[in-house]
């Protein structure tokens, strides 16, 4: 493919996510708590998340090691993030979630996988079939570095703190608190953020930011109707409270 195809894909896509952004705002996406009937068939949350997730350090493996590009040891590094983060989504988190008897529809499923496959499409083309990351400054680098990690640990962290919310076999929902939820109710998608700015940093190309646009537009949308939800369900819910940026939004 000629690059300026893959550029022109590139600006398609973004384009794609930022309306999504503002449609996510009238219809938030149907699973967790926001789940409901009327979307087709259902699966259980479990599976959902596997099949979701869990497809992805597939799809980056095929892109990159068919790719016929010489690769540089930062676009292993890049590869490795990438492709270990969606071993964690895929294969860990689901397993640590205490969603026992939840379902949610299989058309979330598989949107969610063709949103995978496309951002796996930019970014492994890009590593396995154009330039990938050549050379990187000692600043980038450590600030790549840095917010990848903290990103990983803030999301980490938080998700943690919701599941354990629930004791084994419960599946409601309680008012969380400790560690950034003192500030916003959705500390683990703003940790997510963070972490794919950090990743956007170290591969220093045009996918990296296309997917921090994409988390942004699933991610803000969604923090936002997380907060009118509590509102709404707890009448004693801390209303100075932002949904995912601290003291911002
Ligand atoms: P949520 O915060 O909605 O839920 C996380 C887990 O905690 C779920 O198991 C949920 O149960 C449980 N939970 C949440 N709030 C409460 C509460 N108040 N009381 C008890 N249990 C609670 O996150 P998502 O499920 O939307 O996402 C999970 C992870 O995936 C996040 O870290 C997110 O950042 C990441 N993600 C990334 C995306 C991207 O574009 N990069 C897109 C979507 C998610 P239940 O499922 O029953 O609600």
């Amino acid at each position: 493919m000629e690059p300026q195809w893959y550029y022109i894909a590139v600006g398609i896509w973004a384009l794609v996510g930022i309306i999504t952004f503002f449609y996510l705002y009238k219809q938030t996406a149907p699973y967790g708590r926001h789940t409901a009937t009327g979307w087709g068939p259902m699966i259980s949350n479990r599976l959902g998340w596997m099949i979701m997730e869990g497809l992805s350090p597939l799809f980056i493996s095929f892109w990159f090691w068919y790719g016929p590009s010489p690769k540089s040891d930062m676009d292993y590094i890049i590869y490795a993030l990438y492709a270990g983060h969606y071993v964690y989504r895929g294969y860990i988190f689901p397993f640590l979630t205490r969603t026992s008897g939840k379902k949610m529809p299989v058309s979330i499923t598989f949107s969610a996988v063709f949103f995978n496959l496309m951002n796996t499409f930019f970014l492994g083309y890009y590593l396995g079939f154009m330039e990938g990351r050549e050379t990187i400054t000692y600043w980038e680098l450590v600030l790549g570095f840095i917010l990848f990690f903290c990103g990983f640990a803030i999301h980490f962290i938080s998700d943690r703190i919701l599941i354990n919310l629930r004791k084994p076999g419960e599946t409601g929902y309680k008012i969380p608190s400790g560690f950034l939820f003192n500030f916003i109710t959705s500390p683990n998608y703003f940790g997510e953020i963070i972490q794919w700015t950090g990743f956007a940093i170290l591969l220093g190309a045009a996918a990296g930011w296309l997917f921090v646009v994409w988390t942004i537009a699933n991610l803000v949308p969604r923090a936002w109707s997380h907060l009118q939800w509590y509102k709404r369900t707890f009448p004693d819910f801390p209303q100075n409270r932002k949904s995912i940026f601290p003291g911002i939004y």
